[in-house]
């Protein structure tokens, strides 16, 4: 048997935040490694690829997209006036569309730009007894421009399944190639004021030169919803 490290979570130290987070790190249980049977000594017919995972649907799973901030709540600012609420929305309502298209049932908490309050989207997330809720962010280091990457977060005590969803999307993202920081525990609101397994993304740095212009850019906006979703359907796959 050949041992194959798959995934990894890379956990470090973070500096920074985007608002309300208040955040506390702590590093989670070790990665997770799994096992790959080793490859066929005697040349044998190829195996039938599996169905691409584009089409994997995501069926009975009622799942609330939060993009964050709006209205009068910018989020984090980034030079030439970008903003978290417009990055965040154009990235959620792409997850929302996409999920639905996969069968999901898809409560999103805006689909424009107003304001919400935390304690509304978290009761979302409860009434609606979600199977998972997706909170989109974008960070900010005002001291720290060379913060940059992805991030999965989750509350100090998340369930298993909160656990299992963080890893999912992270690894979905860091398979394609786009810059991971890891996964990070914290004390957000919209994680923390209800039961349901829930995630907090943060796509990027709206303060650091490449992640902006990653951000800005349409098409990268599109990929990063697409992963997302991917791992969201690897996490409802499990
Ligand atoms: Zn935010």
């Amino acid at each position: 048997m050949k041992k194959r490290l798959l995934l990894s979570a890379i956990l470090l130290p973070v500096m920074v935040s985007c608002e309300h987070s208040g955040r506390i790190i702590d590093p989670l249980p070790p990665p997770v490694v799994f096992v790959e049977p080793s490859a066929p000594a005697s040349p044998r017919p190829a195996p039938t690829p599996p169905a691409p995972r584009s089409v994997r649907p995501i069926r009975g799973a009622t799942i609330v997209v939060d993009p964050g901030h709006g209205g009068k709540d910018t989020g984090a600012l980034g030079r030439g006036g970008m903003n978290e609420k417009e990055i965040v929305l154009s990235v959620g309502l792409q997850v929302a569309r996409q999920l639905e298209a996969r069968g999901a049932t898809v409560i999103t908490t805006r689909t424009t730009d107003r304001f919400i309050e935390l304690s509304d989207r978290a009761a979302i997330a409860q009434r609606s007894r979600a199977d998972l809720f997706v909170s989109i962010h974008a960070d900010a280091a005002p001291n720290n421009h060379n913060a940059s990457g992805f991030s999965v977060h989750i509350y100090n005590r998340a369930s298993l399944q909160s656990q299992k969803a963080a890893y999912a999307i992270l690894n979905a993202v860091k398979r394609a190639g786009i810059e991971t920081r890891g996964i990070y525990r914290g004390n957000f609101y919209v994680l923390r004021e209800h039961s349901r397994p829930a995630v907090l993304i943060e796509c990027g740095f709206l303060t650091n030169a490449g992640d902006r212009r990653l951000l800005n850019d349409p098409a990268h906006r599109q990929r990063l919803a697409s992963l997302i979703v991917e791992g969201i359907a690897d996490y409802f796959g499990q």
